[in-house]
C-alpha cells in the first residue's frame, strides 16, 4: 500500500492503535496522525503512559475506538 499513513512529525509508519489513541487524544476528526512517540511529545507525556492507557481502553472497553478484547 503506498499511501499508508504516517506520522505526520516524523513520518513514522503508523499502526491502527497509533491512529485510534490520536482519535482519542487530539481529535475523532483528525486525518493526520502521530506515532505514539510523537503524540507522547505533543501531550507532553510519555509512549509509556499511552501505552498503558490503550491497554487500559481495551480492557475496560470504555471507549468506542477500543472494542474490548474477548478473552480466550
Ligand atoms: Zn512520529
Amino acid at each position: 500500500m503506498s499511501n499508508a499513513p504516517v506520522c505526520k512529525r516524523c513520518g513514522a509508519a503508523l499502526k491502527l492503535d497509533d491512529i485510534l489513541i490520536h482519535k482519542k487524544m487530539i481529535s475523532r476528526a483528525a486525518t493526520e496522525f502521530f506515532c505514539i512517540d510523537c503524540l507522547a511529545w505533543y501531550a507532553n507525556t510519555t509512549r509509556e503512559e499511552i501505552e498503558k492507557y490503550i491497554a487500559y481502553l481495551k480492557e475496560t472497553g470504555i471507549c468506542a475506538l477500543f472494542p474490548k478484547v474477548p478473552k480466550q
